[in-house]
């Protein structure tokens, strides 16, 4: 740690930052830190995003006042976290959190503080100095301070010059920083697609080499940041570059298995066209959900696995089912989705066959199911990848919008369900004469 280093103050005059873009409540709690004789500054992202002219998406408050000194400050005020106590205050929806400096202790002296024999820090509950505080925190343009005291940015780490040239960079030796906690390697890549920055070439090597640690990651830490990840708009970009640096496969290992048997085609294109289209719809400002495109992620490894059940005797639906729970139970173990999510996969999977069956109730059935509407966008997914006939698509199109006779006679008119609904995968999974498994 070097305590001793001088950071550089930016006074008012020379940053873009002005109190108008910042969150009135965040500004009383500032501005009541402060009345009351302790240090307060915004922190973190909000700061990096103030600086590009961005709305942050939430701001963060740290402060020397210990969190029961906070606790005094404000009424609207509740204490949370085990593992570093944080404040949170209170207006309406709004909670901005407060946060005491932390210190980056000595590891070797300091008992509170513990590393695995990765290197990954386990515990680090002490309080610090802001000069500390710098030190424990992961990139230079997350590092900066906004001083409620005279609204300048104090940066002890060479995080403006950073920002200014788009450049994302550690702080302290990259290696170890990753080692100590290992989903900062996922944050490179999420604050490299979201803010446009480059990864700095020092912070890069290791990224490529250190990509197993993500597997000590417990599976519930990776969800919140897999859902950062993803949902932020830029999907498709996060998914080539989490691939590039070989990030990708600890996530998601039997999406990675299915991209390796075939690179060019299905089920790279469908994948990427869900990503789009969930990019897209970011972007126009709609929804997305988590289990729409995680369904796509997983639709190749369960439909694979779905066909070598068929091909073995197993009916169609029932091999959909087990296909399902295979491929989440072996998901699941790399990131906790949540019941309420996988099950929504499971749906707009086994969903995919029933859109055969085009006549008597049945169609009329699926359509009042609650999860018609994400399968059947699903469907059109898989028509535009997959080989699957368009003529289906087109038939559900217009099935759906339908008054009653024209319902009744598309139905008269429908063809029986094929054979073999699931188009079978070229190059994957061959299906072998029976005399070569004899030897
Ligand atoms: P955004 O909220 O836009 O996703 P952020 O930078 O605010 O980005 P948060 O996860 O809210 O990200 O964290 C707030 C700040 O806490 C960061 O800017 C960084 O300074 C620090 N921080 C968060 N996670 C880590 C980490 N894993 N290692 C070190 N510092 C971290
Ligand atoms: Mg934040």
């Amino acid at each position: 740690m070097q305590a001793d280093s001088l950071p550089k103050v930016y006074a008012r005059a020379e940053h873009n930052i002005s109190r108008t873009q910042v969150s009135e409540n965040a500004l009383k709690v500032l501005y009541r830190l402060k009345k009351a004789g302790f240090e307060a500054y915004l922190v973190g992202g909000c700061v990096r995003d103030l600086l590009l002219g961005r709305e942050p998406k939430d701001f963060d408050v740290v402060t020397d006042a210990h969190p029961e000194q906070v606790r005094k400050v404000f009424r609207n005020c509740r204490l949370v976290g085990r593992r570093f106590r944080l404040a949170h205050v209170y207006f309406g929806r709004e909670i901005i959190e407060v946060a005491t400096f932390r210190g980056a202790g000595d590891e070797q002296n300091d008992s509170q503080i513990q590393n695995d024999d990765e290197g990954r820090l386990l515990r680090d509950n002490v309080y610090g100095s802001i000069e500390e505080d710098v030190r424990r925190r992961d990139f230079t343009v997350n590092s900066l301070y906004y001083n409620i005291r005279d609204f300048s940015v104090i940066d002890y780490v060479g995080g403006m010059q950073d920002h200014a040239e788009g450049i994302l960079r550690l702080i302290g030796d990259p290696e170890t920083r990753f080692r100590e906690d290992p989903v900062r390697m996922l944050r490179a890549v999420r604050f490299a697609v979201k803010l446009g920055f480059k990864i700095d070439p020092g912070c890069e090597k290791p990224l490529h080499e250190l990509a197993d640690l993500l597997y000590n990651i417990p599976a519930a830490r990776l969800f919140d940041e897999v859902l950062k990840l993803f949902l932020s708009g830029g999907a498709l970009q996060t998914f080539e570059m989490l691939r590039h640096y070989g990030l990708f496969q600890a996530l998601f290992p039997a999406v990675e298995r299915s991209l390796e048997v075939e690179e060019e085609s299905f089920p790279r294109l469908f994948l990427v066209k869900a990503l789009e289209n969930s990019d897209t719809r970011i972007a126009e400002g709609k929804t997305v959900t988590a289990y729409f495109l995680f369904s796509a992620f997983l639709w190749d490894a369960v439909r694979t696995q779905a066909q070598a059940f068929i091909r073995v005797g197993v009916a169609t639906n029932i091999a959909f089912q087990d296909a399902a729970n295979a491929v989440i139970s072996e998901q699941i173990k790399r990131i906790a989705f949540p019941r309420r999510i996988t099950l929504a996969m499971r749906e707009v999977w086994i969903l995919q066959s029933r859109f055969e069956h085009r006549q008597g109730s049945r169609p009329f059935r699926l359509l009042s199911h609650p999860r018609f509407r994400a399968a059947y966008d699903f469907l059109l997914l898989r028509i535009a990848t997959e080989g699957v006939d368009p003529e289906l698509g087109e038939w559900w199109t217009k099935f759906q919008v339908a008054d009653e006779d024209e319902q009744k006679t598309m139905l008269k008119a429908s063809p029986k369900p094929r054979r073999k609904p699931f188009k079978k995968r070229s190059g994957a999974v061959k299906s072998r004469p029976d005399n070569s498994l004899r030897d």
